[in-house]
């Protein structure tokens, strides 16, 4: 009887979780670094969804609450950053397109989050590693059913042009992005590398590494001024039926996200600041107007977007990682972070979508009521 009515209930509650869960949005709070200048924290965790940041005023200091999908504080570790995160795993397998991002200002800790820091311990690796292992260690369980190749390739978007940062002939060939019916948007030209295990993994992840520090001096960092992308290409064999799926995943690095007026940057570093603005723009209005449930969804203003274009939107998964530094100093760049993740955030009840949430429940309560009336008729 009312069991049935139970289960329609959560296949619908699941659908519409589906929907909404198409983009999620995690906030993690850097800690105070050893040896740095510490103070009292410009953010505040209040639950595992909710954090304050101050709001500087003329009139005095105020607080501003965010809500997010999940908010985790500074002593959150690695293996709890990552735990949600299985399940995008599984749809990769499954066949789905999926991009999980790293955004925030140079030195909140993207680079910590994906990768992990300078010395890895099985502690501190980060997502991509995390999410390779997983990924071989389902692959391995479905082994009797279904066949797996895994490839990866590893590129960087610098001032809008993409290099291979696994080429084994120098990496500072500019590559295409294209568009072909079997693979989608893709680098073809990008060397597509297959793997088999974590190390194999970890040995392309280090020479990709390399190459990126290759273009840069102590004093001009460019890895916080470039994207860096690991691209995880899946493809699956049903072994009874022979059919094939294809999912891919994205661990996208993005560079650093402070603005360019701030840092007085000039001539070439005003350039990269520019580049990476338009950039990291056109993927906030990409990620909103899909948040939104926009028609048209403008893919086609940078490169970051153009690649990802099959990865965002449609049945792909989003994973957003925004990274917020604690410091004083660092409040006007983390408030506009804070704003930025609010405007890609589905969770945010901004008017247009608070309207289009009760529509899903005002749906499902009256689905539930004339369930329950039918019901009622049969019993
Ligand atoms: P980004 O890539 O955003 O420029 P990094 O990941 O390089 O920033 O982080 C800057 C510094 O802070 C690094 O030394 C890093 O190891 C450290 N760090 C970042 N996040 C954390 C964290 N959650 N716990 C401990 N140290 C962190
Ligand atoms: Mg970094």
């Amino acid at each position: 009887g009312y069991q049935k009515v139970l289960e329609e209930n959560r296949k619908l509650y699941n659908q519409v979780q589906d929907l909404k869960g198409n983009i999620r949005v995690y906030c993690r709070i850097r800690p105070f670094l050893p040896g740095q200048p510490t103070g009292s924290s410009t953010v505040e965790v209040i639950d595992e969804k909710t954090l304050t940041v101050l709001t500087p005023s003329k009139y005095g200091k105020g607080k501003k609450s965010f809500t997010f999908n999940r908010v985790f504080g500074p002593s959150a570790s690695q293996e709890e950053v990552f735990s949600d995160t299985q399940p995008l795993i599984r749809s990769v397998l499954d066949g789905y397109n999926v991009c999980i991002f790293a955004y925030g200002q140079t030195g909140s800790g993207k680079t910590h989050t994906m990768t992990g820091p300078k010395e890895l311990t099985k502690e501190s690796i980060g997502v991509n590693y995390r999410a390779l292992s997983d990924l071989f260690l389902i692959s391995e369980q479905r082994k009797d059913s279904i066949s797996y190749d895994v490839s990866v390739q590893m590129i960087e978007i610098y001032n809008e042009q993409v290099r291979d940062l696994l080429a084994t002939d120098g990496v500072n060939k500019r590559l295409e992005i294209r568009n072909n019916s079997q693979n989608g948007f893709n680098v073809p030209s990008a060397n597509l590398v297959p793997v088999t295990s974590t190390t194999e993994v970890l040995n392309l992840m280090n020479l990709g590494m390399k190459h990126r520090v290759v273009g840069s001096t102590a004093m001009n960092d460019r890895s916080s001024r470039s994207h860096s992308c690991l691209t995880v290409h899946v493809q699956g064999r049903d072994l009874s039926s022979g059919s094939i799926l294809r999912g891919c995943m994205h661990l996208v690095d993005l560079a650093g996200s402070e603005r360019a007026d701030k840092t007085e940057a000039v001539g070439d570093r005003l350039k990269e600041a520019q580049h990476i603005n338009r950039s990291l723009s056109a993927l906030g209005d990409v990620i909103s107007s899909l948040s939104q449930k926009n028609s048209h969804v403008p893919y086609r203003n940078s490169k970051l977007t153009q690649l990802l274009q099959d990865s965002l939107g449609g049945q792909a998964k989003t994973l957003m990682f925004i990274h917020i530094s604690p410091e004083p100093n660092a409040l006007g760049e983390t408030i506009s972070t804070l704003k930025f993740a609010e405007r890609v955030s589905t969770v945010e009840l901004g008017a247009a979508r608070a309207n289009k949430e009760s529509v899903d429940v005002r749906e499902l309560k009256e689905q539930i009521a004339s369930l329950k009336a039918a019901l009622m008729r049969k019993e």
